[in-house]
């Protein structure tokens, strides 16, 4: 079944160019129509998803689930505001503090504004709870951060795009190498009594998936500890089961279920979450903290007109339980393992592909080229050519990262297809 349409993929890209701003420069594919793991463009050629929406399609496109979730509470009542209580938002609410192990949620939209509300709480806690003198407060973040777009955030961006000529700049952020363990003591040290938090993605997504060591996590939790600092976790692109286990902050652990039972386990002071918590049906986005942290939130210090409304409560929830049922994480740590051991055969035969890096199905393989070079874009739109949609990030990176309801024979056929078109560049 094609979608019948007026315009051609061409008719469209023009009518983007001419009438949207140009604040991205996508693939020039023109999608239509989404189920599962495919997608198709307006003349009807099928390809397999290999972005995901930036990981919000975790539970592949158009679950009929999460769509049903979504119908039906939209058709019953949308948003309230609130100005009142509604009948989803509690059981909502306590779902998701059962579910990640927290005595509270805050619900938002957008990732970036949870990350603006945990830089809220942070910062108000620190002057409330922790006695820093008001405009004081400091939050440690990491170099080739992706947080968001708001001026506060690109505030500590290093990327010069992100950054350039939107300042004067949001102070209170000081910047350590990621990865970068004993940094994160110093940056501590030389100001411990006016730093509140530190900011950290437990794989850096955008800048490449940036694996770190794997203790570096559990070793900067126990730092903040050390010195009453709030361990922020933006697992935003991370979380959900895209990296094989609920969160990344799981480490190894294999269940399904976020658990305190291993020892690499790491509870955050203040868990961020967005993309998937919708699986692609509606922005949600949700920070979560227990009540020493978050009850420094009054009413009327923080909000959003959508913010917990019935039907991102609704759907929500229906696309958390997908992530259950379906295993998905399970899913992603055995088909990442089979992704990167086929990967790897290709960085041992072909020179143009160096390393192939990642945890789940959150990988990227980075091209034998310099960062300057359209290698990386070029593999992209041949890729697209032959069926299937990766976008390079940071020039000669390329992130792979599916819908977790991929099969194993899905990814082996994904997996032929980016060797034949990596090897038409080989020759
Ligand atoms: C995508 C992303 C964000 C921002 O989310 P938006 O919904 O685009 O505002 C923040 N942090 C991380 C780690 C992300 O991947």
């Amino acid at each position: 079944m094609t979608t019948q349409t007026a315009h051609s993929s061409q008719d469209l890209m023009a009518l983007e160019d001419k009438y949207g701003a140009h604040n991205y420069h996508p693939i020039p594919v023109v999608l239509s129509r989404g189920e599962g793991v495919y997608v198709w463009d307006v003349e009807g050629k099928k390809y397999f998803d290999f972005l995901s929406a930036y990981s919000a399609v975790n539970q592949g496109h158009c679950h009929p689930k999460i769509v049903s979730a979504l119908a039906e509470q939209a058709g019953t009542l949308a948003l309230t505001s609130r100005a009142f209580y509604n009948d989803k938002l509690g059981e909502y609410e306590k779902y998701m503090s059962e579910t990640f192990g927290f005595d509270k949620v805050l619900p938002m939209n957008s990732g970036a504004e949870a990350v603006e509300t945990a830089i809220k709480i942070c910062r108000k806690w620190g002057y409330e709870k922790k006695g820093i003198k008001n405009g004081h407060a400091k939050i440690i973040v990491c170099g080739e951060n992706f947080h968001g777009r708001t001026v506060t955030i690109i505030s500590f961006s290093s990327d010069p795009d992100a950054r350039g000529n939107f300042g004067p700049y949001t102070p209170g952020f000081v910047s350590i190498p990621y990865n970068d363990i004993t940094a994160l003591e110093e940056a501590i040290k030389s100001d411990p009594d006016n730093v509140c938090g530190f900011l950290v993605e437990p794989i850096q997504g955008e800048a490449g998936v940036n694996v770190p060591d794997s203790d570096f996590i559990a070793n900067a939790a126990a730092i903040c500890k050390k010195y009453n600092v709030l361990f922020i976790a933006d697992e935003i692109q991370t979380g959900l089961a895209r990296t094989g286990s609920m969160l990344a902050i799981c480490g190894d652990c294999s269940c399904e279920h976020r658990c305190e039972q291993q020892s690499t386990y790491v509870h955050p002071d203040i868990l961020i979450l967005g993309k998937a918590l919708s699986g692609g049906a509606y922005p949600v986005s949700a920070v979560l903290a227990n009540d020493p942290v978050m009850d420094v939130i009054k009413p009327g210090q923080h909000g959003s007109t959508y913010g917990g409304n019935p039907t991102a409560c609704a759907v929500a929830t229906t696309a958390l339980e997908v992530l259950f049922d379906e295993k998905l994480a399970q899913n992603a740590r055995r088909l990442g393992k089979i992704f990167r051991e086929r990967m790897q055969e290709l960085v041992e035969k072909l020179d143009i592909v160096k390393l192939v890096r990642g945890k789940g199905l959150l990988n990227a393989v980075v091209i034998n080229d310099s960062p300057e070079s359209s290698t990386a874009w070029d593999i992209c739109i041949k890729l697209a050519e032959n069926g299937l949609l990766a976008k390079p990030t940071h020039g000669n990176i390329i992130r792979f990262a599916p819908p977790l309801v991929m099969t194993e024979e899905q990814l082996h056929e994904c997996c032929d297809i980016i060797e034949k078109t990596i090897r038409e560049f080989s020759a």
